[in-house]
């Protein structure tokens, strides 16, 4: 959960082998920008008269989507200061732009009223006619709708080459990919921008930009919140989640347990905050609670009175038909046992956590992927 394992050798054949192709048509034999392309159908010239066309080239293109997540961010900024070439820094500059837009909106809501007010200057026309138009050239080059998303985009290779089973952020539903009568049609995960794309129109194709992930976490979730690299955790730069699941007994002759989250103390306090800030964005407390009737339930009814015996039993039992720990643990809970499998099933973490609370994992010797940690177990 939560945690990806960069792969550049995957964001390098994302690159070569499915974007490129898509992207050739606009570049000159030298990596330059095609000033004369236009799309089929259309005279208009989208890069002709831009700074962008005389920035960008397509090595250029070729970082902005294989690099690592901070590298990009930074990338980003750099090659909107050259295309805009601000008086200012470029946050300013931006922060003007959009000043300027929200200014217009209000123009156009007061002329609906049947008012007249003033227009923008001609500084400020200037300014925002010169925004979007190499905004408009970015976004004919980094077109995630037509490259990925469309029925002739890479999204069902792109979910391949990642080969990511569940949901990043919840761990909870399955992102198969599967395709019908072998065309690219059928189901697979959504790409969560994670970086948006409407304040990050060049990151809208980078591999480590396009986080695997379920439509509930992604849309409904998610939804227009802007993550940062200084509030968020991004899953490509964490070592380990950084939280764990806890049960809670309430009454234990209802059955009434409920799940908590514990952000590991062990960190910095700036990593908490943002585990705890992410955690939050995806209600991921609100949700295993949801479950807790459900799979919280068939863990612990396999520890009456919060006894491993019966499931070291069977651990024995097992041995002689399964070899390996993995596997026994997979027949008995469902689950993937060690944490960089962990997004290979649904609530894998969240049934390793608890086992580690009941302290089976260690009983069982379960534990040699991470060092022991101790856990408090909460009774009645
Ligand atoms: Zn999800």
């Amino acid at each position: 959960m939560w945690k990806l394992n960069p792969n550049d050798k995957n964001a390098e054949d994302y690159f070569q082998k499915l974007v490129l192709p898509k992207l050739k048509k606009m570049f000159n034999l030298d990596g330059t920008i095609k000033s004369t392309y236009h799309k089929q159908r259309s005279t208009k010239t989208p890069f002709d008269g831009t700074n962008l066309s005389n920035k960008l080239t397509l090595d250029v293109v070729e970082e902005l989507i294989v690099s690592r997540p901070k590298k990009i961010s930074y990338l980003n900024k750099e090659i909107l200061k050259n295309i805009f070439n601000p008086t200012t820094n470029i946050h300013d500059y931006l922060a003007k732009v959009n000043q300027i837009e929200k200014k217009e909106k209000q123009i156009e809501k007061e002329r609906k009223k049947g008012n007249n007010p003033a227009g923008l200057t001609t500084n400020e026309k200037n300014i925002v006619d010169r925004y979007r138009k190499e905004i408009e050239a970015i976004n004919v080059i980094f077109d995630y709708d037509s490259v990925i998303n469309s029925s002739t985009g890479i999204g069902y290779d792109l979910a391949k080459l990642l080969n990511i089973n569940t949901c990043t952020y919840c761990n909870r539903i399955y992102t198969l990919t599967v395709t019908k009568n072998n065309k690219e049609v059928g189901i697979r995960p959504q790409f969560d921008h994670w970086l948006p794309r409407s304040k990050y129109p060049l990151l809208s194709l980078s591999y480590y930009n396009l986080i695997p992930s379920c439509y509930l976490c992604n849309s409904s979730l998610k939804g227009g919140v802007d993550f940062t690299l200084r509030k968020n955790i991004h899953p490509y730069i964490i070592k380990n989640a950084g939280f764990r699941f806890c049960f809670n007994v309430d009454d234990l002759d209802k059955w009434d347990f409920n799940l908590s989250i514990v952000v590991n103390d062990d960190y910095k306090r700036s990593f908490q905050n943002k585990v705890k800030e992410t955690l939050k964005i995806f209600a991921i407390n609100e949700i295993s609670n949801a479950h807790s009737f459900f799979e919280l339930r068939d863990i612990m009814d396999k520890f009456p009175d919060y006894d491993s015996t019966y499931v070291e039993e069977l651990f024995d039992v097992m041995k002689a038909i399964r070899p390996s720990k993995e596997d026994i643990y997979r027949c008995i809970f469902g689950t993937a046992l060690l944490p960089c499998d962990h997004l290979n099933r649904p609530f894998s973490k969240m049934t390793y956590d608890i086992l580690d609370q009941l302290e089976l994992l260690e009983n069982l010797n379960l534990l040699r992927h991470r060092k022991k940690r101790k856990i408090v177990v909460f009774t009645p």
